[in-house]
């Protein structure tokens, strides 16, 4: 299969493993943050550490829009739905994302009505279908997925239907960086960078990593493959002292981004004065909401959002796992508690999330853990 195949070329791969190997200094110690989940899924699901020398350690990073949503704004979603007139929509992830009192799949199990759906126009059709019920597609993503919740938004404009809106909980990937950048705790050295993220913004937003904070970053596809070209291009980079955007995943990211994508999103969406993200805080101009002229379509505005806070469970360390403080194993619920099956945490839920992709992948119990 074009683009696939080759990216798992077994001699190709041996041969990127070995130039690893030839540009990491021993006695250095590389600390390398795959920003997003997706990066995470593949080094596990190929096993890709057993080929890097030791002192490579990758860190994964905040890029997994449902682990970042705090359980707040869940339960906000969820108010929404007790709502008798109100179907509320949203992705097969988001349904298994646990809220102060049950996720969104144990609220429809109790009589909300709740349903999954595969795409925000998916969201609308239900309206088109439901004319006498409100539908709000609970809207969550980066920019990968933001630019389609506006496509559905224009088109629910144009079509004048009335009993669609958004509750929108879109965030952007660049003040998360930089909020991790500013940490205390801050201790990366380059970046591995977001492939589906940066087919939208493309490479320019992350330069100001390289030109301030004189970081390298390499944006990666998802391949076995590119990962290891992405490590081989940071080393390169490392050892000569150099910090720039480089684009490994060419094939795909335009390095000014997708044009038509941006003009909709900028149509529609205005960024937030500020948000929270589980782990990290409150971190200014950080996410989207809808505009103005799109207040009708706009669940926030149609809708009593109760604003909940909720804090994580004691024991849960989410947060630090998120920032990279942590492994996911390092949590003390970690495969016990905290499984697949039964999450405690949205990074246990999710796809993209990093306990998921160690407990699936890697370390399926803290005593294997400490192996
Ligand atoms: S194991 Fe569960 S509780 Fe612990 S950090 Fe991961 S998702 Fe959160």
């Amino acid at each position: 299969m074009k683009f696939v195949d080759e990216f798992r070329d077994a001699h190709l791969i041996r041969q990127a493993a070995g130039e690893i190997r030839r540009l990491a200094d021993p006695a250095r110690h590389y600390r390398l943050m795959e920003v997003c989940g997706g990066h995470t899924h593949a080094i596990y699901r190929f096993a890709l550490k057993d080929v890097l020398p030791d002192n490579i350690e990758l860190v994964h990073g905040p890029g997994c829009p449902v682990c970042v949503l705090p359980m707040g704004r869940v339960d906000d979603g969820l108010s929404i739905a007790s709502d008798p007139k109100v179907i509320l929509a949203t992705f097969g992830d988001m349904m298994r994302v646990p809220g102060r009192n049950g996720t969104p799949l144990e609220h429809k199990a109790r009589g909300a009505d709740i349903r999954m759906v595969y795409s925000p126009l998916d969201a609308l059709k239900l309206a088109e279908k439901n004319p006498d019920r409100e539908v709000v597609f609970f809207a969550i993503g980066f920019e990968t997925t933001a630019p389609s919740t506006a496509l559905t938004l224009m088109r629910a404009r144009a079509l004048g239907i009335r009993n669609f809106s958004v509750f929108c909980n879109h965030v952007t990937i660049i003040p998360a960086i930089r909020a991790i950048l500013d940490s205390p705790d801050m201790r990366i050295e380059a970046f591995i960078g977001p492939g589906h993220v940066s087919t939208v913004i493309g490479c320019r937003p992350y330069e100001f990593i390289c030109r301030d904070y004189k970081r390298p970053l390499v944006t990666s596809g998802f391949e076995p493959l590119d990962v290891l070209q992405s490590i081989v291009m940071i080393l390169r980079q490392l050892e000569a002292g150099t910090a720039f955007v480089e684009n490994q995943y060419a094939r795909v990211v335009p390095w000014e981004g997708n044009l038509p994508a941006l003009r909709a999103m900028a149509e529609v969406f205005e960024l937030r004065p500020y948000f929270e993200w589980r782990g990290l805080g409150f971190i200014s101009q950080s996410a989207l909401k809808l505009r103005d002229s799109y207040a009708a379509w706009d669940a926030e505005s149609r809708f009593h959002i109760p604003g909940i806070r909720v804090t994580d469970p004691k024991a849960a360390q989410c947060g630090e796992v998120l920032k990279g403080v942590l492994k996911p194993h390092q949590c003390k619920l970690f495969g016990r508690e905290c499984t697949p099956e039964k999450p405690v945490g949205a990074l246990m839920v999710s796809s993209e999330g990093a306990c998921a992709a160690y407990y699936n992948y890697a370390l399926r119990t803290t005593a294997a853990a400490a192996v």
